[in-house]
């Protein structure tokens, strides 16, 4: 049945300037991506360490946040743990509006998009910026970022163009300096007048309470310091146990992420401003927010109600028989950095782009972590959106083993239709049992010969498989005659029967 992913995937397909854009996206990060790995002679070296520094800091998260708890609150900053989207917006709506903030300036967070922040401010009539130059054109243009790292891939220079004249009465030009500069001195005024700052956060360093964030244009610098309140909203899966471990996710993020060495601003900020220090905020305020993710954690065995929200409709019942591992696996999810890498890799989202997928994280990633947040009822075939190549998994900064998940989903998808995919399910036993008959098998394959390639494309469901697959023509001859023809077949395989 087509669905709105598959509208949305051949609306993408048939858009040749977002192909031209994409295409580009991927030959210049990944280019610079290899090259700088290569320049690393440790690179893999830096992976392993990774991957080992996030599967401690998961297994041990609680202890970890804990920490980072009490490190927030000694250097005088506010913690609060959010269930859910819910919580979590109506925590920084709620000071807000207690503080009598207006406007507040925002940096590029997957995290606000997650739980749609920007909606929630304005629903209480607080106006809410955008700050990253490709946030600030896409919150103009009304859309949701259609790439983790470069949030307006999909718009051309002529596009932003219309969209400046449209917005804010900037004569037509395509001249990128002047369109700079224009949303520079827009967004300036803003920085000024915003009564809060909020930000997301690349880690939280639990040994010292700070949070690290790393950017290209100093927006984030200057929305966490002009403004008198920053808030932070990050994932509780950002913390990582030590400053030393910092500098492990340092090399690979930027290098992963664009193909630099380091991202041009990296702050490392610990709580407000302190007597005698002349800049940073007067308050700091520490969003962690769960949203789904201690579900991601917990044994399915310990689980009665399955891992799936209850908005989306409950996925994975009690019931449901999970493979082994499958919770080591769904646990790696949380390892993810955000460096974006895996998408511009991936032959589907090089085609498809950010905006065909279903939710805020798209590409691989999006692929294994949306059904695992929000079930699988939100698109069910999008962990089947994927050519299974590995490319992901080899250019992950932290190993996450992204096709090995993909199957695990699949599967889980299978098993949760009610009744299982029956057709699949029919015509796989009565493979099972065709193959394991001898005679069948020779009668189907001497059958097929007669069988045009063209009829078997025509109707039914092999209709829709055919129509990107080229199904092989059956040789005149089969093997077995072949075979028979050339030799005597040892004894007992001429009638058939093992021998
Ligand atoms: S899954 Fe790996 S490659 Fe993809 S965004 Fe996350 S860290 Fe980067």
């Amino acid at each position: 049945m087509k669905t709105a992913f598959d509208e949305r995937i051949g609306t993408a397909l048939a858009d040749s300037r977002l192909q031209a854009a994409l295409e580009h996206l991927a030959f210049r990060f990944m280019t610079a991506r290899n090259q700088a790995a290569a320049d690393l002679p440790n690179w893999e070296e830096l992976r392993t360490q990774a991957h080992a520094i996030k599967r401690h800091t998961i297994e041990n998260l609680s202890t970890y946040l804990l920490q980072l708890e009490a490190r927030v609150r000694e250097r005088g900053g506010t913690v609060f743990w959010a269930e859910d989207a819910a919580q979590a917006c109506s925590y920084v709506v709620e000071l807000a509006r207690a503080r009598g903030v207006k406007l507040a300036v925002k940096s590029k967070s997957m995290v606000t998009e997650e739980i749609e922040l920007n909606h929630a401010l304005e629903r209480a009539g607080i106006e809410a910026v955008e700050t990253d130059l490709g946030e600030y054109i896409i919150q103009l243009a009304g859309e949701k970022p259609s790439h983790i790292v470069v949030p307006a891939v999909h718009k051309t220079r002529g596009q932003v163009a219309d969209l400046f004249e449209k917005k804010l009465g900037l004569p037509h030009t395509e001249d990128v300096a002047k369109l700079t500069a224009t949303a520079r001195a827009v967004l300036r005024q803003k920085f000024l007048a915003a009564g809060m700052g909020i930000t997301g956060a690349n880690f939280a360093i639990a040994e010292s309470g700070s949070i690290v964030l790393m950017e290209n244009e100093g927006n984030i610098r200057f929305s966490s310091s002009a403004p008198k309140i920053h808030v932070a909203v990050v994932g509780i899966e950002k913390v990582i146990p030590r400053m030393a471990d910092l500098a492990v996710f340092l090399r690979l993020l930027a290098r992963s992420a664009t193909g630099q060495k380091l991202g041009s601003y990296v702050s490392i900020l610990s709580g407000a401003r302190r007597p005698g220090e002349p800049d940073g905020p007067q308050e700091f305020h520490l969003v962690l927010l769960d949203n789904g993710r201690t579900r991601m954690l917990a044994d399915p065995v310990a689980q009665p109600e399955g891992y799936a929200s209850a908005a989306a409709g409950t996925v994975l019942s009690a019931g449901t028989a999970q493979p082994e591992g499958y919770a080591t696996l769904r646990r790696q999810t949380l390892y993810c950095i955000r460096c974006g890498a895996c998408l511009n890799v991936c032959p589907v989202y090089r085609k498809i782009g950010g905006h065909a997928y279903p939710w805020v994280y798209s590409g691989p990633i999006g692929a294994i972590l949306t059904p695992q947040m929000l079930g699988f009822a939100i698109e069910p075939k999008l962990p089947f959106a994927s050519s299974l190549c590995g490319a992901c998994r080899d250019v992950c900064p932290v190993k996450i083993p992204i096709p090995e998940m993909l199957l695990l989903l699949r599967s889980l998808e299978t098993e949760s239709m009610p009744g299982g995919r029956w057709l699949e399910r029919t015509g796989f036993r009565l493979w099972a049992w065709a193959m394991r008959q001898p005679w069948l098998y020779r009668l189907g394959s001497r059958a097929a010969r007669f069988i045009p390639a063209r009829l078997l494309a025509a109707a039914g469901p092999l209709a829709c498989w055919r129509k990107t697959r080229e199904l092989p023509v059956f040789p005149e001859e089969s093997f077995r005659d072949w075979w028979r023809k050339r030799r005597a077949p040892p004894a007992g395989m001429a009638t058939g029967r093992r021998p």
